[in-house]
């Protein structure tokens, strides 16, 4: 380091966010993803992956990647437009857009770089957008990489977001666009789509929804957060590295000419690599798992009600919903610590959630049901928490 003075300033930035109890520690796993998860040598009751419909670790997705290598290859080597859009590629969009009831999609390496994509090339600076408070990291930089103007309404808050509609209106907004998470990822809580639909409408406003938390187990046949509310929505982002087989990849779903002009303009998809024909491959094998049965959707929802009641007679302290977020309320970061690693020593993986990732007095152990968690999984994980609370001195 040709600066010294540079690492001496990093190493004091780690040093305060480790003196401040903020440092994140990462498990190790030596297994798949799945229900139990070895980690130290030991296995794990999991409770804390995206992977809602068990398919992370399904041996199909499994065989139909190797397959999809074997005719088609490791890698890519190209963005798409120069020599690496293949015949998967194009089929996965169109089967996206197919399931999700809009003209056409368009694949990037994640929903993050969706989200980081999709406002730039739509908007220019006499439009507004409009964001909910708690929106997903992505779509607050991806609005920041936009020429639009800003407006912000607090979570969920349906009059205020009348007000920045109104606000935007009268500072003379070409078109208005808005912007909210499907469901808010820290609190298991729907955005309220029938009335964002409806002022949308009011207002002339472009709808836009991240459905990374509910795409393949929301809704009738798991088409989301808009089918659920019986609403349309003109644009929809959303991942295949959560419900949709865990490993990678985002989208946008919506009109024909969006997804044309984001395929000309979006920068992470112009000037990043395509996705290996593995993963193409696999979504598409967990379209077919997803639109062929609700078996697993049904035993998510199972599984969700019957966790949500066995911690509520246990006397913990929950977010009210139906979604598989199920936040476990502790409010100090530090309890919430102990009361993780309280569960770990007892065979359960469920980390804590804590400022900034919540507001400060929010802490909370973020617990995420699976369809591949079975009811005894789920009894052994009830009695862990039990045990975890008497650890650590919570009286329920
Ligand atoms: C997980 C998530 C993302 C990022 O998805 P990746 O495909 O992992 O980049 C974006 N938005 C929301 C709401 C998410 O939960």
């Amino acid at each position: 380091m040709t600066n010294p003075a540079f690492l001496s300033h990093l190493n004091a930035t780690l040093a305060q966010i480790n003196a401040d109890g903020l440092m994140k520690r990462e498990r190790e796993l030596t297994s798949a993803q799945g229900a139990r998860v070895m980690v130290a040598g030991r296995p794990l009751i999991n409770l804390s992956a995206n992977n809602y419909l068990g398919l992370a670790g399904d041996a199909r997705l499994v065989a139909a990647a190797k397959s999809a290598m074997d005719d088609h290859g490791y890698g890519m080597a190209s963005v798409r437009f120069i020599c690496g859009t293949q015949d998967l590629h194009r089929a996965l969009e169109g089967r996206i857009a197919r399931y999700l009831g809009t003209d056409d999609s368009i694949l990037f390496a994640a929903c993050f770089d969706a989200n980081g994509g999709l406002f730039e090339p739509l908007l220019g600076e006499e439009d507004a957008v409009i964001s909910d408070s708690l929106n997903h990291a992505s779509i607050i930089d991806g609005i920041r990489l936009c020429k639009a103007r800003r407006f912000r309404y607090a979570n969920n808050d349906m009059a205020d977001l009348e007000a920045q509609l109104i606000a935007a209106r009268a500072g003379g907004a070409r078109f208005i666009m808005i912007a909210t998470d499907g469901v808010f990822s820290m609190d298991g809580t729907y955005a309220k789509l029938d009335e964002i639909a409806a002022l949308a409408e009011k207002y002339g406003a472009v709808t836009m929804v991240d459905d990374c938390h509910a795409t393949g187990f929301t809704g009738p046949q798991g088409r989301g957060t808009p089918a659920r509310a019986g609403v349309k929505i003109d644009l929809m982002t959303g991942t295949l590295g959560k419900a949709l087989g865990g490993a990678l990849g985002g989208y946008i779903a919506g009109p024909q000419a969006a997804i044309d002009l984001l395929r000309q303009r979006a920068r992470p998809y112009l000037f990043s690599n395509a996705l290996p024909p593995a993963v193409v491959g696999a979504g598409l094998a967990a379209l077919d798992i997803i639109e062929g049965a609700d078996d697993l959707r049904a035993k998510l929802v199972e599984n969700a009600r019957y966790w949500r009641a066995g911690l509520a007679a246990l006397g913990f302290d929950l977010i009210a919903g139906d979604h598989p977020i199920i936040p476990v309320m502790l409010r100090d970061a530090k309890l919430a610590q102990s009361f993780a690693s309280a569960l770990f020593d007892r065979g359960v993986l469920a980390p804590a959630f804590f400022f900034p990732v919540v507001p400060k007095g929010a802490a909370r152990i973020r617990t995420q049901m699976s369809a591949a968690l079975t009811r005894n999984d789920l009894d052994t994980a009830l009695a862990a928490f039990a045990g975890a609370a008497k650890d650590v001195g919570i009286a329920l």
